[in-house]
């Protein structure tokens, strides 16, 4: 890795630690608009991982795991550098939304961006062009947001060459996080899958939500983290790995009515195949729809804010297959 890291005109030289904005272009009022950076350059030689957050503006969980860690790493003891963008979407950060309000758009769709778009569009431009494609890893964070809640859950992508791959999974197990899905190239215009198209072993964690921000869900960001730290020799310290990870490909479930939605399932719930595992009733207290489990498995996440619209998701239910590691 370089002696001084350079993003756009921001430079970090080696042993110093910063946090800034990267500019990127500026609000009908005039007030400039771009999104946090905070870069560690460690001492020693090492990768230079990427963590992002709140792509999705109501996912609060992993910018308060990004700023944890950035206020605690030693850059003398660091070996390699960590790159910290704790908001990408600061306009929807800003409204407490999934997507952008302004220009509408969910901008975990339209990566690798562009330079003279929407405002959506110009953010993404500027964290691929000048951010991603100048790391050498990638661990894109995501949350349930005000709607979902969602067991800690990484995802990696089977794209591109099987080297690639590898690293993908490789990284993805360094997490530590025990819940796994496998995806392919689903989601064109994700991080996730724009990370894997540019060469860099890139993966997903998911997990927490309900519009709320859990010391249990930043830990556990936080330690995803660190184990990965901790894995490539970043810093100290021995990763914490289960001994067994559940294996959890499986089905997204969608409304076809509006209406209230509830369910009774707990996240990791073990389920069976046609189980009823969420109602959605209208106004009187009649249930107008049953949501079933597609198969038997475990509730990775579900929704919990209560109104719901056709087509929205329901409860995501997992396969169950059990990996021992080794
Ligand atoms: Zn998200």
């Amino acid at each position: 890795m370089p002696d001084v890291l350079k993003f756009r005109d921001i430079a970090i030289a080696s042993g110093e630690k910063k946090k800034t904005y990267m500019a990127v272009t500026q609000t009908p009022g005039g007030q400039p608009l771009g999104f946090p950076l905070m870069v560690v350059n460690g001492k020693k030689n090492g990768p230079i991982l990427l963590v992002d957050g709140a792509v999705h503006g109501d996912e609060y969980e992993s910018g308060e795991a990004i700023r944890a860690i950035w206020r605690d790493l030693d850059p003398g003891a660091l070996a390699g550098a960590f790159v910290g963008v704790p908001v990408i979407n600061v306009p929807a950060f800003e409204a407490g939304r999934r997507a952008n309000p302004i220009d509408g758009i969910n901008m975990n769709r339209i990566f690798p961006g562009k330079l003279e778009g929407f405002i959506s569009e110009q953010l993404a431009y500027y964290f691929y062009h000048e951010i991603l494609i100048k790391c050498d890893m990638v661990i894109d964070m995501h949350g349930g947001g005000i709607a979902l809640a969602i067991s800690p859950t990484v995802i990696y992508r089977e794209i591109g060459s099987d080297e690639l791959q590898a690293r993908a999974k490789e990284l993805a197990y360094a997490t530590g996080v025990d819940l796994v899905w496998k995806g392919g190239g689903k989601w064109g215009g994700s991080i996730n899958v724009e990370g894997m198209r540019a060469g860099k072993p890139t993966i997903t964690v998911e997990l927490g939500g309900e519009g709320r921000c859990l010391d249990e869900f930043v830990l556990a960001q936080r330690k995803a983290i660190e184990n990965v730290m901790k894995y490539y020799k970043m810093i100290h310290g021995e990763p914490e790995l289960p001994k067994e990870r559940i294996i959890a490909p499986g089905t997204f479930g969608f409304s076809t009515k509006g209406g209230l939605f509830r369910t009774t399932k707990q996240l990791r719930d073990l389920v069976k195949k046609g189980e009823v595992i969420g109602t959605i009733s209208d106004l009187f207290g009649e249930i107008v729809e049953e949501i079933k489990a597609p198969h038997d498995g475990i509730i990775v996440s579900q929704r919990t804010f209560p109104t719901i619209h056709a087509g929205e998701w329901t409860v995501y239910v997992g396969t169950y297959r059990i990996e021992k590691a080794g």
